[in-house]
């Protein structure tokens, strides 16, 4: 075992602060990474105040993870000493059921082995995630972050990237297909990015009117104010596909009008139950659905990130000192980012 620094939190009002960890001496196929940056995900927030129920303490959060292998074991091959790495939401699998011989290992019928808030498979210690100095992890989890990406902002694909990339890659969206995006934050913003790059018209629906000229500037062809309700009303049956990023309770009622027949309300924010009710009037009356998505599987993380070279694909990213993590979160918690924190891991270093 060694001990590294890391921050986290104890308790769900403690915020995070700093804590020593262990991590596991080398597996045969494991890779040790000094971890470089590491992106902060909504899903951190809500895990570290317990929002879902279930953390349990100590939780060191992140899973948007870059940083540089500096040992391997003896039966790594695909990756050496000095190469550029990633680490998204994922460390282990069972590896033999549906869900993980169709590469979907975030759905492994085994249970979803996190990088933080579960525990390991083989020795039942807690894992803990990237806000720290350094991580050890399955080979097979590792993912290469292609030349081509600045590694710092290359992190936020590695949730914020999957978790867009892949509903809409699985729903199909294509050339002339009319996409809305719901909250214009971490996954929003990479929403319009994939959206646009499949060639679909697409639409940032927001609160903010403050965010306008830079999600037009961002590649979105419209905006409208999700507060408005003429700029709502005039938006119905406009869409084919809402990706809905927005992190807490909110009416789905509104946006389903605005799907058109046959239309689907991708959620990826929302994880409690629906408050107002659904209207399923809706749904029935025009055939339309509801879907949800979580994250994506290996093979289709080191896709996206592929993707993201090829199309030049860049998140937006503000850097952040690991000590300012709990301003971070306030500001997150009112939607004033622009539009990934990225912690630069060499401040907890030094
Ligand atoms: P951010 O905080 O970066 O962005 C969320 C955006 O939603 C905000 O910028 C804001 O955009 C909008 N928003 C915030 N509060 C409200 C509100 N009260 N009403 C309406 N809109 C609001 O979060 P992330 O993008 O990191 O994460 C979004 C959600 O996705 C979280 O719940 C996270 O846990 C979840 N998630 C799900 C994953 C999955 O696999 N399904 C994976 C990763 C994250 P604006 O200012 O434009 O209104
Ligand atoms: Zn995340």
């Amino acid at each position: 075992m060694t001990t590294v620094k890391a921050y986290g939190a104890t308790a769900p009002d403690s915020g995070v602060h700093p804590l020593d960890i262990e991590r596991r001496d080398l597996r045969d196929t494991d890779v040790a990474i000094s971890i470089d940056y590491c992106g902060v995900c909504h899903s951190d927030l809500h895990t570290v105040e317990n929002d879902w129920g279930g953390t349990s303490y100590p939780i060191v959060p992140g899973h948007e993870i870059v940083g540089t292998v500096t040992a391997v074991g003896p039966d790594v091959t695909k990756f050496s000493v000095g190469d550029k790495v990633g680490v998204g939401c994922l460390v282990d699998s069972c590896g033999h059921c549906g869900a993980c011989e169709h590469d979907e290992e975030q759905f492994c019928e085994e249970g979803i082995h996190g990088t933080y808030g579960g525990v390991d498979r083989i020795d039942g210690t807690p894992n803990h995630g990237g806000y720290s100095e350094a991580i050890v992890v399955k080979e097979s989890f590792v993912l290469s972050i292609p030349e081509a990406l600045d590694p710092a902002a290359a992190a936020p694909i590695l949730c914020a990237g999957i978790t867009t990339y892949s509903p809409l890659k699985h729903v199909g969206v294509k050339k002339g297909d009319k996409v809305g995006v719901l909250g214009m934050g971490g996954l929003g913003h990479m929403g319009v990015k994939f959206a646009k790059a499949m060639g679909a018209e697409v639409t940032i629906f927001t609160r903010s009117v403050s965010k306008v000229e830079e999600a037009l500037s961002q590649g979105a062809d419209h905006v409208i104010i999700s507060t408005d309700e003429a700029q709502m009303t005039a938006a119905a049956e406009q869409f084919d596909y809402l990706l809905d990023t927005i992190p807490v309770e909110h009416d789905f009622n509104p946006y389903l009008n605005c799907l058109k027949y046959d239309g689907v309300h991708i959620v990826v924010g929302q994880l409690t139950p629906l408050e107002p009710a659904l209207n399923t009037a809706a749904l029935v009356l025009k055939r339309r659905s509801i879907m949800g998505s979580l994250i994506g599987g290996l093979a289709e993380t080191q896709e996206v990130l592929d993707f993201c070279a090829e199309h030049n694909i860049a998140c937006d990213i503000e850097m952040l000192d690991m000590q300012d993590i709990n301003t971070a979160y306030e500001r997150m918690k009112k939607g004033d980012v622009k539009y990934r924190f990225v912690i630069d891991m060499a401040s907890l270093k030094n």
